[in-house]
């Protein structure tokens, strides 16, 4: 069924090895490329034997517009661009942004050829992508919880970066009178922006500041002091010395 289909798929469509392995992607295990690559070969074989013309690998794919060819030069741009900005993360995720046009042709290549077994482009890219950042950054990918998620748009080569924010819990003192626990008109310094100062240096991102109950600002905070939590949206550097901070 597999070599069949593929030989009628060929005869109208020019696909790369690795669209052509991606029509049967939930099938056997391994590359799509590597998928493609044998059906071809034993398709050419059994063409041969016929004395019929060999179907060879397009130039140009004309569904994916060889953008699967790039995924190596991508995933590099990705790491340049991760490298330049100086980003810690223990992991990462890939997610991608395929034009829809891409991804009608190819839901009307399945419909049109029956095709049951198929895997969607986006699905393809994003692994690659993931096998080859892997090597790269030496960090793992994590589909649940990221430090880290580069969006990419495989058209226009722009990728976005999505940044996990942290969360740091701490209770703070104040022992004089007279600063507003939020920024207020008429004072200089507030609670919030006095402990959201270091954390915004440390980290790069940008600081917001929640602390539990409100305060007046003529009241001290003494004992065990106030509970707050810090959220970093966008933090760049997330390994850091609290101890430091403090
Ligand atoms: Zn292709």
């Amino acid at each position: 069924m597999i070599i069949e289909k593929s030989e009628e798929v060929l005869e109208k469509h020019s696909l790369c090895n690795n669209c052509l392995g991606r029509l049967f992607g939930m099938l056997g295990k391994g590359s799509n490329y590597i998928r493609g690559k044998s059906i071809r070969l034993i398709l050419n074989m059994e063409r041969e034997a016929k004395g019929m013309p060999a179907f060879k690998e397009p130039e140009r794919c004309e569904l994916c517009g060889n953008i699967l060819k790039r995924i190596e030069y991508l995933a590099r741009l990705c790491y340049e661009r991760a490298q330049k900005l100086g980003i810690e993360f223990e992991s990462f995720l890939v997610g991608s942004r395929f034009p829809k046009e891409i991804m009608d042709k190819e839901k009307q290549l399945w419909k049109e050829f029956g095709l049951k077994f198929a895997e969607p482009i986006n699905r393809e890219f994003n692994r690659e992508m993931g096998k080859f950042l892997e090597v790269l950054f030496q960090k793992p990918v994590d589909k649940e919880n990221p430090d880290v998620t580069f969006i990419i748009d495989p058209c226009c080569e722009r990728i976005e970066l999505q940044i996990k924010p942290l969360y740091i819990y701490g209770r703070y003192r104040k022992l004089v009178r007279g600063i507003p626990q939020t920024p207020l008109k008429g004072f200089k310094e507030s609670v919030a922006s006095i402990i959201c100062r270091p954390f915004s240096k440390v980290t790069r991102g940008k600081c917001i500041f929640h602390g539990t109950g409100r305060e007046d600002v003529d009241v001290r905070m003494l004992g065990n002091g106030r509970p707050f939590v810090v959220e970093i949206k966008k933090p760049v550097k997330r390994k850091i010395d609290l101890e430091k901070i403090a």
